[in-house]
């Protein structure tokens, strides 16, 4: 590849972002496992997703057989807003590492919600407006999912009530700002305003909140207010159908230029930006016309991959979602409240989880003050400040470069950049003062929540 000029960032014309998103799931021969209702344990119909989903959006989950589904007009232009967005050619980043590698990253952080996840915002908001519907809820973690649909739901004039994890309501408020400029209601989670939260919070008094019990908050208001419905920022099959978005235009930037791709590396918490990234050269791997060695990354403190149990599981603490077959460290898993990584899912995608299990990719895990070590490393030699979540998916390729290094390897690597980190300055100075830990689960402590998972066979 040394033999090739490629520009430091390679931007696509606006008339080559795609027309479609590729459903990688047409092209698997394991389909991934359809979600299950709780209560019978039998696959959800389209009218059981009804109360809770937006119709299209429940035809984009069901559907395992179309390949590509057109990207409608009103998406399309939003996306023209920030879209394509730029690979970049690490050649600071090599130099520093000294490596014979070459690096190549897809960054999603150039806009203002700082993440790849206005993708699927702005595509789920557009199928509740054409549905006529007045609002839709959420949860949010970080708050960067509360920021793109509030972002999304403000372009096409609906209502948005965003549940936000307490400890980050707490810690983050000029995220809560941002989505409020945007029009958003932030609530803070576990609260009063649900019959699950006040029952959360009456067993667990002072509970700081995680995504799993946000998200039943949120599952609550939408299924009891006529006009609204729930939407999720990752995790489901239709969220990683949007997200293929960074990988069709991946693939198109590595075309232009003859690069092959001989690693892919991304971050994981729920798989989407994964899913999305890899899509298509996971498609030409299922078909049988290239290989690529493609590489997970997620936190040590929330190892769901690496560790986790590949069965069916609730999507929230509060047990009252569709059950889904993942690798899953069990519904009640909160990860240690010193993790300020992100990535603090309980479960992984239903797509990746099959794929993961046929052997197709691989996944690997991180301790947290590794991780920031790297996201210091590359804010110092590409100029970007990233996301603490992206930040996993710089370790490992990082990692991969240095081996390249002892073995003199010419590999192509590319790997994710999903945001930028500007409100996660609280998690640096940790890592800057020394005080952060890694906390890594014992098998003990797994074992406790993987052990009440639900029977289902
Ligand atoms: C939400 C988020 C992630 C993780 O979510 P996935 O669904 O696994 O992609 C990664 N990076 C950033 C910047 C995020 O906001």
């Amino acid at each position: 590849m040394s033999k090739f000029e490629v520009p430091y960032k390679i931007y696509l014309d606006e008339a080559e972002i795609p027309k479609s998103w590729y459903n990688v799931r047409a092209d698997m021969k394991n389909k991934p496992a359809p979600l299950i209702h709780p209560g019978t344990l039998q696959p959800l119909k389209f009218e059981d997703m009804q109360p809770i989903f937006c119709d299209e959006l429940i035809r984009q989950e069901l559907d395992n057989e179309t390949q590509y589904i057109p990207i409608p007009e009103p998406v399309y232009n939003f996306y023209k807003m920030y879209r394509p967005s730029p690979l970049t050619h690490a050649e600071f980043l090599e130099k520093a590492l000294d490596t014979p590698a070459h690096i190549f990253y897809k960054f999603e952080g150039n806009n203002t919600s700082g993440s790849h996840k206005l993708n699927s915002a702005i595509a789920q908001a557009y199928y509740a407006k054409e549905q006529g519907l007045k609002g839709v809820t959420t949860e949010t973690g970080a708050g960067q999912w509360g920021t793109a649909l509030s972002m999304a739901c403000a372009y096409f004039g609906l209502d948005c009530k965003v549940f936000m994890v307490k400890v980050s309501y707490e810690q983050k408020p000029f995220r809560r700002e941002v989505m409020r400029t945007y029009g958003a209601s932030v609530t803070p989670s576990p609260s009063m305003d649900t019959a699950i939260g006040r029952k959360i919070l009456e067993d667990h008094p002072g509970t700081t909140g995680s995504l799993g019990c946000a998200i039943s908050e949120a599952v609550e208001v939408a299924t009891s207010t006529p006009g609204y419905r729930y939407v999720l920022g990752s995790v489901l099959n239709q969220v990683l159908l949007h997200q293929s978005v960074i990988g069709l235009e991946t693939k198109a930037a590595c075309d232009k230029y003859g690069i092959k791709p001989d690693v892919i590396i991304g971050c994981a918490g729920g798989g989407s930006n994964l899913g999305g990234l890899i899509a298509p050269f996971m498609g030409e791997k299922l078909r049988g016309e290239a290989d690529y060695r493609i590489i997970a990354v997620e936190p040590a403190s929330c190892p769901s991959f690496t560790r986790g149990k590949f069965a069916y599981d609730f999507c929230d603490t509060g047990m009252v979602c569709p059950l889904a077959k993942m690798y899953t460290l069990g519904s009640g898993f909160i990860p240690a409240p010193n993790h300020a990584g992100g990535l603090r899912y309980h479960g992984m995608s239903s797509t990746l989880s099959q794929l993961y299990h046929d052997g197709l990719m691989e996944a690997t895990s991180v301790p947290q003050t590794k991780v920031f070590e790297a996201a210091e490393y590359f804010a110092r030699c590409e100029g970007i400040l990233p996301a603490p979540e992206s930040s996993h998916a710089i370790r490992v390729a990082i990692d991969e470069a240095l081996k390249c290094k002892e073995t003199g390897e010419e590999k192509t690597i590319v790997f994710g950049l999903t945001g930028t980190g500007y409100f996660d300055m609280v998690a640096y100075e940790k890592f800057h003062d020394g005080k952060m830990e890694d906390y890594i689960p014992t098998d003990e402590e797994l074992a406790v929540s993987i052990s009440k998972l639900p029977v289902v066979d």
